[in-house]
């Protein structure tokens, strides 16, 4: 079994979507650098980018985790693929000499830090494989 580590999911987790940063993001509550928007997902400039491009693809509705995705979802998160790749394309990642990596993390030994899904879209430098 894995052993305990500080900061538990649980820890994490707002108790409802009033908490939820990024749906305060998505009402326009809390400003971000909106670059793209549809009557399913927002996508903002990540506040502390981890590559040249990291924009963060997000339903409006609030899904804590990927575990919490069901079926009824799938839709709306095949759109989070589709939105990406179509913001990657905009800004010359699809080109086959350049990349670009989506990438959702879940609970907080994987990184999660907002409990509310996103699809990082990261690019414009060489990504190292596999991710820290
Ligand atoms: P996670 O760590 O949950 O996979 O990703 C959360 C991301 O949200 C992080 O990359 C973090 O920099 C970003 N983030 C956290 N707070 C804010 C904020 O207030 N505004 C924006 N634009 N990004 C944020």
């Amino acid at each position: 079994p894995r052993k305990p580590f500080r900061g538990a999911p649980a820890a994490g987790k707002p108790e409802n979507m009033s908490d939820c940063l990024f749906c305060k993001i998505r009402d326009g509550l809390i400003p971000a650098k909106v670059v793209y928007r549809d009557d399913m997902c927002v996508a903002f400039e990540d506040i502390n980018p981890q590559a040249p491009t990291h924009v963060l693809f997000i339903p409006h509705k609030h899904i804590p985790t990927v575990n919490d995705i069901t079926a009824e979802d799938r839709e709306l998160v095949g759109h989070l693929f589709t939105a990406a790749a179509k913001v990657a394309q905009e800004r010359g990642h699809a080109d086959p000499n350049d990349g670009y990596r989506v990438v959702m993390n879940t609970h907080a030994h994987a990184g999660q830090t907002v409990f509310h899904i996103h699809l990082h879209l990261l690019a414009g430098r060489p990504l190292g494989w596999p991710p820290g």
